[in-house]
């Protein structure tokens, strides 16, 4: 029998509705809230979807913001915030991918709003307390009550416009969360069950939709899958892997789903050399040690793996190394600049990880 460790769940919060064509439950979750008019929100990319949703809301809908942006920059929140304060909304609804719902946390908790989410990426914010904001070059990240989604309205049917390269790589960006709770100091046996399903579940789905990204079974499990590791993103700390992205996103504006695809092999490689039982799951559901199998998986997708393909010089690597270790953070196997410089090398240069 394993050792049951000690552990804190701390529960799951939000409100989650999940199926196909859900997205007309908007209204009955905007009156469940108790809540009158809604702002809609939306990246410029998706303002005809923000368009329609509110036109379907009709009194419920406060109008549309569609200017939201990768990395939550500040300027963008500020102008949004005027926006939800003129419109006279008393709630969000954002419909996007993460861009959007960090847009829609950074209104509610400088406002109070509720907010329901309708994700249609697998990047996974909208089940957390987290917001990452960008101001001065820097990401800095905090985690808040009041920046946790209320409801999230899971719509297979809009995740099939999502264009497949975007497909693969967030779903990657999904197994990482899942990957690097498997570890986390404050894992819990339901993150640790939650993460191995999801796991499992996208091992199946991401291959099937990379041969047809209009697989309705597999948009569902993906969807599903991503939802477990956005739960499991919410519910446990992370480490080496989503603060290198962090860095590399907040001060060199790479590409938030494709940063995480290439570094994932790379940083779970490093790291199941110290913890090779605790990423099991990922071992099982991919076949192979953590990292190498992660890099055959994502290269069988056609995922980018090679950093130095979005815009990073060798220099870049010093300085993100550099910020990368400034704050000294928790990570399941020490590390000094020098580890991390070779680490992001490998991943610059596109190299399978050994272990
Ligand atoms: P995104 O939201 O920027 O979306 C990428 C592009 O795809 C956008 O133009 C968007 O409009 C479009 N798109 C999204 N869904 C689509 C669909 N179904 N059909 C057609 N087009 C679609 O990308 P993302 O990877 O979902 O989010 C990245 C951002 O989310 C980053 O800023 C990241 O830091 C943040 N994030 C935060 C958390 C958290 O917990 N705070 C978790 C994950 C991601």
């Amino acid at each position: 029998m394993s050792t049951i460790n000690p552990f804190v769940f701390p529960g799951l919060r939000s409100r989650v509705i999940f199926g196909h064509g859900t997205i007309v439950e908007t209204g009955v979750e905007i009156a469940r809230l108790g809540r009158r008019k809604a702002l809609v929100l939306s990246t410029p990319n998706q303002k005809a979807d923000a368009e329609a949703l509110s036109e379907r809301l009709g009194a419920l809908s406060a109008g549309i913001f569609a200017g939201a942006v990768m990395h939550t920059p500040v300027e963008v929140t500020e102008t949004a915030l005027a926006a939800f304060k003129s419109s006279g909304a008393d709630c969000v609804v954002s419909l996007g991918g993460g861009s959007t719902i960090g847009l829609g946390k950074a209104i509610a908790t400088r406002s109070g709003a509720d907010q329901v989410v309708i994700p249609t990426t697998y990047a996974g914010s909208e089940m957390t307390d987290i917001l990452g904001e960008t101001a001065g070059g820097e990401k800095t990240t905090r985690r808040d009550p009041s920046i946790l989604p209320e409801t999230v309205i899971y719509d297979v049917d809009l995740t099939l416009t999502l264009p497949p390269a975007l497909t693969i790589t967030s779903g990657l960006n999904a197994m990482a969360h899942a990957a690097e709770a498997l570890y986390a100091r404050d894992r819990n046996p339901i993150v640790t069950l939650m993460s191995t399903d999801a796991l499992r579940t996208l091992s199946g789905a991401l291959p099937a939709l990379a041969k047809d990204a209009g697989d309705r079974e597999a948009r569902a499990g993906a969807l599903y899958g991503a939802w477990l590791c956005g739960a499991a993103l919410g519910g446990a700390s992370m480490a080496l892997h989503h603060k290198l992205c962090h860095t590399l996103g907040g001060s060199f504006n790479t590409p938030h789903a494709e940063t995480h695809a290439i570094l994932l092999p790379h940083t779970i490689g490093f790291n199941s050399v110290e913890i090779p039982d605790l990423l099991a799951p990922v071992s099982d559901a991919l076949g192979g040690t953590p990292g190498a199998a992660l890099f055959d998986f994502a290269a069988s997708l056609g995922a980018p793996t090679k950093l130095r393909d979005f815009g990073l010089s060798e220099s870049d690597l010093d300085r993100a190394s550099e910020i990368a270790t400034k704050n000294p953070y928790w990570n399941p196997r020490a590390f000094n600049r020098e580890d991390i410089r070779a680490l992001l090398q490998d991943a610059w240069e596109g190299r399978r990880p050994p272990q």
